[in-house]
Formats: structure tokens, sequence, C-alpha cells
């Protein structure tokens, strides 16, 4: 079986800890390799590392231009290998190849992004209300960041933050999560060729509490990037809060898509249908409640149930496969739980509904969509994270914002109109982070992603995404001569 190492101040080690953990193949239900279980030796060494390489050495020699290079060309070795990167995140969290070669695909435009963006985020000189003294700004880097991930999308996460981090000139320890640190790894071997100074990416790997939770305690660290749980998020702030740590939070959701009967139902159709199916549901902006209005109901639950019914399920690397496994057999657990605590509350089950039989050993979720569910059940208000479906029916539009806003989340929402007015009132009158409108699930490098409420603080993405891992400097510097403060007496 593979065994992995730490990627630690530009060397691969094995962990002091001398533990390793099975890391699994969703398709197959089996453990393919091995990972590196980081104890508190583990994270020190790559804190240290990431402290010395932030603090002396070649990387604060950089100019940020010099840093914009070396992304670019972290970026080309991205895209001549992302065939082989996918390929790993495939096996390893099972996503499907139609869908993590196009995202894998994609990253090298973080990198040329923030690239680009490198020597373009500038100070100001501040007009000041006199004369004797100059004042400018300038933006600087934090130091170490500690950037702990999900297992949901580990690469286009990954990217979200080494990015920006990066570009601003910073330094990073990756944690990547339990059930996805395959991709993260392998491309610090891309890291390595692109010529990055050793200790300015690190990657430690273990479990939430133990590893990310020593991670984040580190007194090195200057800041906690963080994307996953709410439950998680939360300890995170308090610790965070506790040693006074920036932290941005990217969390759960629970986003609503509305649909109007004057909107182009086909066009509802299918992006209601990538909102939740896509990825199994196991996407942080997954459309996990329906709401559609009073007319439309059956009409629309029976077009959906015909275009999913019949869907081609199996082996994720197949390009042809329509619908994979889920990533994990804790997540499995976790979906089949919630199915069953739909039904108890007395949702309507009228597509799937149960684990799907596969003769692989697999974990398979069959598509679920509930019916005659009410905003109060936990179906609709509990994060699932995985293929299921909760539709709940509204008469008009008030009723509509009310229900999609009540809920502590605030991720994402969606609504499918042809009045564009309606549009884009409810663009104002949706409270979430991301607003999609005759459109759903699109994520762009260049626009910033984010939540409201118990979603999350901080934006990752555009140039909010690299102002994140800067702080502000004020310079005071005299241009006449200074009085004495204490004149003699006269
Ligand atoms: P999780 O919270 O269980 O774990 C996320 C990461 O945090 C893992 O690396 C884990 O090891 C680590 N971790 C857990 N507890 C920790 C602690 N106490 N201290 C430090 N690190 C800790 O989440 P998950 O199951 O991996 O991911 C799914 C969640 O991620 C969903 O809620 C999903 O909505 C969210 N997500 C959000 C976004 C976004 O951009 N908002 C994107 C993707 C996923």
């Amino acid at each position: 079986m593979k065994k992995y190492q730490h990627y630690i101040d530009g060397a691969w080690r094995d962990p002091l800890s001398g533990v390793w953990f099975e890391t699994f193949d969703p398709y197959r239900g089996e453990a393919w390799a091995l990972m590196p279980r980081g104890n508190g030796a583990d994270v020190d060494a790559a804190v240290e590392a990431a402290h010395r390489a932030f603090a002396t050495g070649d990387w604060p020699a950089l100019t940020p231009t010099q840093r914009g290079a070396l992304l670019r060309r972290l970026a080309d070795l991205i895209g001549e290998h992302a065939e082989e990167l996918s390929a790993i995140e495939v096996r390893d969290v099972g996503k499907r190849t139609a869908e993590s070669l196009p995202q894998i695909q994609y990253l090298p435009q973080s990198f040329y992004y923030y690239a680009g963006l490198a020597d373009k985020i500038a100070g100001t000189v501040v007009p000041l209300d006199r004369h004797d003294v100059f004042n400018f700004t300038r933006h600087e880097p934090l130091g170490v960041i500690a950037a702990i991930l999900p297992w949901n999308s580990p690469l286009m996460l990954t990217a979200w933050k080494l990015a920006p981090a990066l570009a601003a000139g910073n330094t990073v320890v990756l944690k990547p999560s339990e059930h996805g640190s395959a991709s993260v790894l392998e491309l610090m071997r891309l890291v390595e060729r692109a010529g990055f100074p050793k200790g300015v990416v690190n990657v430690v790997t273990g479990f939430g509490a133990e590893t990310g939770g020593l991670l984040t305690v580190h007194p090195k660290v200057a800041k906690i990037s963080f994307t996953g749980s709410e439950s998680s998020g939360r300890r995170i702030a308090e610790t965070a809060a506790r040693d006074l740590k920036r932290v941005t939070l990217e969390l759960g959701g629970k986003s609503p898509q509305i649909v109007f009967p004057d909107a182009d139902l086909d066009d509802a159709a299918h992006g209601v249908m990538a909102g939740i199916f896509a990825s199994n549901g196991q996407s942080c902006v997954a459309g996990s409640r329906l709401l559609l209005q009073n007319a439309i109901h059956d009409q629309f639950v029976d077009k959906l149930i015909g275009q999913m019914r019949g869907l081609r399920m199996g082996d994720p690397a197949d390009p042809r496969t329509q619908i994979g496994p889920i990533a994990n057999k804790p997540q499995f657990d976790k979906i089949i739980d919630y199915i069953g605590i739909a039904k108890s509350e007395g949702a309507t089950c009228v597509l799937g509904g149960r684990a799907a039989r596969h003769n692989t050993g697999g974990w398979f979720v069959e598509p679920t969509i509930f019916t005659g569910v009410s905003n109060a059940m936990r179906i609709a208000r509990e994060e699932v994270f995985g293929p299921v479906l909760a539709v709940m029916r509204f008469g008009n539009e008030d009723e509509a914002v009310n229900i999609a806003n009540d809920t502590c989340y605030g991720l994402a929402a969606g609504a499918w109109t042809g009045d564009h007015r309606r549009a884009l009132s409810l663009s104002r009158r949706l409270a979430a982070g991301t607003v999609y409108l005759n459109h759903y699930r699109s994520v762009s490098t260049l626009s910033p992603v984010g939540g409201y409420k118990h979603s999350g603080y901080g934006r990752e993405n555009g140039v909010e995404g690299m102002m994140a891992y800067l702080q502000t400097k004020s310079v005071w510097m005299g241009t006449a001569d200074i009085p004495n403060p204490f004149p003699p007496a006269k």
C-alpha cells in the first residue's frame, strides 16, 4: 500500500509520531494508502520551518513580482499535471472524474490571478491634515498561516488559501482532512519543482482535534484559515479568540433554491439537480432546500424525479459515471441517519431514500427527494452534506423569502424567475454570501465567496481573498524641525 510522508521544511519526512493511518477508496470501501498521523512534534516542526522561512532566508528577500513569478511557475506545473492530480483525488474522495478534472484544470487560474495581484496591492499616501509629517501605508503579510481543509474538494480549497497567502508573502502550513490528504501531498511535488524556498509551504496530515487542534494553538501561527463544518468552526473561533489569532471561517450551509412559476422550468430543474446532486450534495453551496410555488409544485417534482431516475451510478474514475460514491464512511453513515430522521419527522420520500446496492463494496446513496417538508424539520434546518433534497411549498414571494432566510446559515441562495425586477429585488432580500439568479453553483477565482450568519466570516477569492492575508501598517516620517515638547516656561 502506498505510504505517504509529511512535507516539512522542503523535505519528505516520516511522522515523528511514528504512526500512520489508513485512507480509503470510497468506490471500493477499502484502504488504499497510509497517511502520517501528525502529533505535536510534527506540527511544531512544520510551524517552526514556516516561521523560519517567513523571518529569514530567501522568501522575505523576494520582491512581490518575484513571488508572482513563482506562483505562475506552480500554476503551469498544475496545468501540466492536472490529470494525475485529478486521478489521485478521484481515488481518495470519490469525486467523479467528470467533475474533478475540470475543477483541477481550472486551479492554475487561482495561482495566475494572485500571481498578477502580488505586486498590485499598493499602500496609499495619506493626504494628512498637516505639513510637518509625511504618512503612507504598507500592506504586510501576517506570518505563518494554518490552512485547515475539508475533504470535499481538497485541491480547489487548497488553491483558494495557498495562492493568496503566498502572493501576500506569508508562509503556510496546510492540514488537509483525514479523509482527503493524498492530492494535497501530491501537490507538494509541484511546489518543490516550482522552486519555492524550503519551509514556505508545509503539509502535516492527521485528525481534526488532534493534529488540527495542535496547529491552531501553536503560538507561532498568526492566522487560521479554516474551511469545514460549523461545529469545528465554532471550536476554532474559540481557540482563535483565546490566543487573539486572526481567523477566517468558511463553514456549512442549508441553501435554498426558490422556483417561481414564471421561470424557465427546464433550466430551473437542471440548476436544482446540479445544486444538490452534483458531487452527491457534498458541496458547501449545495441547494438542499427547494422552495416551490404551489402552482408548480407537483409538476416540478415530477420533472426532477423523471430526470434523476436511472442515472448511471458507478466508478468515479469512469467519465461516463453520473453518480459516484459518498466520499467516506462517516459521511455515508451521517447521510443514512438523516434520511431516517426525515422519514421519522413525517416527510414523504418520493425518490431514493436508501443506500444504493453496489457490488464494489463502496459507499453509495441513492439520490433522494423528500416532499411535505416543513422548515421546522431537522431535514430543513441541518446540513446533511449529501444527495438529499428537502422540498417545501410557498404561496407568494414574501413567504418564499421568509422561509429561505429562516435558517442559521447563509452561504448561498438561488432564485429562478422570468421577472428581472423580481430577480434583482431577491438579490437584495436573500440573506446569503452568494446569490444565484437563474443560475446555480458557479464559483470563480475572481469573485469573493463566503458566508452570512453561521456560514462563517471572511471572504476567499477575488481581491478580498488576498487582503485577508495582509495587515496594514501606517508609516509616519517627519518633514520639518521637531519642536521641543517641553519648551522652557516663560
Ligand atoms: P470538519 O469540520 O469535520 O473538518 C474540516 C477540517 O478541520 C479537517 O481537516 C479536520 O481534520 C479539521 N478539524 C476538525 N476539528 C478540528 C479542530 N477542533 N481543530 C482544528 N482542526 C479541526 O468538516 P468536513 O466534514 O471535513 O467538511 C465538510 C464541511 O465543510 C461541511 O460543513 C461543508 O459545508 C464545509 N465546507 C465549506 C466550504 C465553504 O467554502 N464555506 C467549502 C467546502 C466545505
